[in-house]
């Protein structure tokens, strides 16, 4: 397969610190949110990065940064390889950058080695992939594929400008985005590498992993009502206490997660409003968010479904009412195996890899609408992602690379 190649772990390195210096400064480390100053600092120099590598740059309708290199039978639909540059505040220097620079890198080894692959290879900086403040993630990606609607395009965010707006400020073109769109068939494959952002890998020994599914995820909130009144003056078997009532519920959500189901499934609650939240209070009414994620959509529709059985019974129990509405639905994506082989195979040239499933969320869901794609891994140290402390090795870093080469020339034969 090509494995000969030797990614240049000095220069990648490099290029990452380059990254990590382009942020806000009056934001916790590492923090570059897209529509913002830092964003189009990173982004002008990426255009550069991407020049120098011989690729031809443009920007899409959904302003994503896309670097192409043509390939020797420009007939066929080309292969993409992506990720994104954002971070969440306070985030990370690897998560999603890696893959970005992954691609540059990549571009300038065919460039040098002076390989002609048959497709076209496009590099792309997916805009805006973690969740922003127009309340949705992956936006770049989303437009690539025309999953962004008007309502979308209207929202404000803090600074008071349009997604529609923020879009046009780097370059892109909102009221292209239907005429822009990719359709099956318009990618013969998408391939990213990507930190796992948790401990897996590192915990199982592992250097590369090859995704075999991205996690689909359920979000609802949950309003206990209950009833607020005096701490001292009412007696135990008098209270309709809103915060013992979602305790209760917290724990069923907990014990439905860990039950066995044909595929894993993890139940969260992450934050909670307690009413009138004072310590001398019978709390009166709580509401809070969980979600559920998991490969598949039945196990989580199975698991939802004794959620709210015992919902109902805690409310029955406690002479209360517990209300449950659905927030936001994303499906799971199971990685067509002849792909997961593929990377799998070109990870193992490498390093010792595992096959596994993504429990967060990535370009890649979006772009999965309309092409196959394809996943690399690289361990996170200690699992930590979405952090400053977030760490991945730059000698495993390149081996992501090299197994992104590798995977990249095998499936060039493969798909015509
Ligand atoms: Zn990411």
């Amino acid at each position: 397969m090509g494995s000969n190649i030797k990614m240049n772990t000095e220069r990648i390195k490099g290029d990452i610190s380059i990254l990590a210096n382009i942020v806000d400064q009056d934001r916790p480390l590492y923090t570059r949110r897209p529509f913002t100053g830092e964003y189009l600092k990173s982004r002008k120099w990426l255009k550069e990065e991407m020049e120098k590598a011989g690729l031809t740059v443009s920007v899409d309708a959904a302003s994503n940064l896309i670097g192409e290199r043509k390939g020797s039978r420009p007939e066929l639909p080309p292969i993409m390889i992506g990720s994104h540059t954002d971070s969440v505040v306070g985030g990370g220097r690897f998560d999603g950058i890696i893959g970005v620079l992954g691609g540059i890198e990549i571009a300038r080894q065919l460039d040098e080695q002076d390989v002609r692959l048959e497709h076209t290879l496009l590099i792309v900086d997916f805009t805006a992939e973690e969740a922003s403040e127009f309340g949705i993630s992956t936006i770049g990606s989303r437009g690539m594929v025309g999953n962004l609607n008007k309502e979308i395009l209207e929202r404000v965010n803090h600074d008071g400008i349009t997604l529609r707006e923020g879009l046009e400020q780097l370059g892109g073109r909102p009221s292209e985005l239907e005429k822009e769109k990719k359709k099956n068939g318009d990618i013969s494959l998408y391939l990213e590498l990507h930190i796992e952002q948790g401990p897996v890998l590192e915990q199982t020994g592992h250097e590369l992993g090859a995704v075999t599914g991205i996690v689909g995820i359920r979000r609802y909130k949950v309003t206990c009502h209950g009833q607020a009144n005096h701490a001292g003056t009412t007696p135990m078997n008098m209270r309709a206490d809103a915060l013992a009532a979602a305790s209760e519920v917290i724990l069923s959500i907990e014990y439905v997660a860990n039950q066995s189901y044909s595929t894993q499934i993890v139940g969260t609650v992450g934050r909670l409003f307690v009413e009138p939240n004072a310590s001398n209070v019978v709390p009166g009414k709580v509401v809070f968010d969980f979600e559920l994620r998991s490969l598949e959509s039945d196990v989580l529709d199975e698991a939802i479904e004794n959620i709210g059985q015992s919902i109902d019974s805690i409310a029955v129990k406690r002479t209360l009412d517990i209300t449950i509405e659905p927030l936001s639905v994303s499906d799971g994506i199971i990685i067509n195996e002849d792909v997961v082989e593929g990377v799998f195979h070109s990870c193992q040239e490498v390093g010792s890899s595992l096959r596994l499933p993504s429990g967060a969320g990535h370009d890649a869901n979006q772009i999965a609408s309309i092409a196959p794609v394809g996943m690399v891994f690289v361990p996170s140290q200690n699992g930590v992602s979405h952090s400053s402390d977030e760490w991945t090795d730059y000698e495993l870093v390149t081996k992501g690379i090299q197994a992104l080469w590798n995977t990249l020339i095998y499936f060039d034969k493969q798909f015509k």
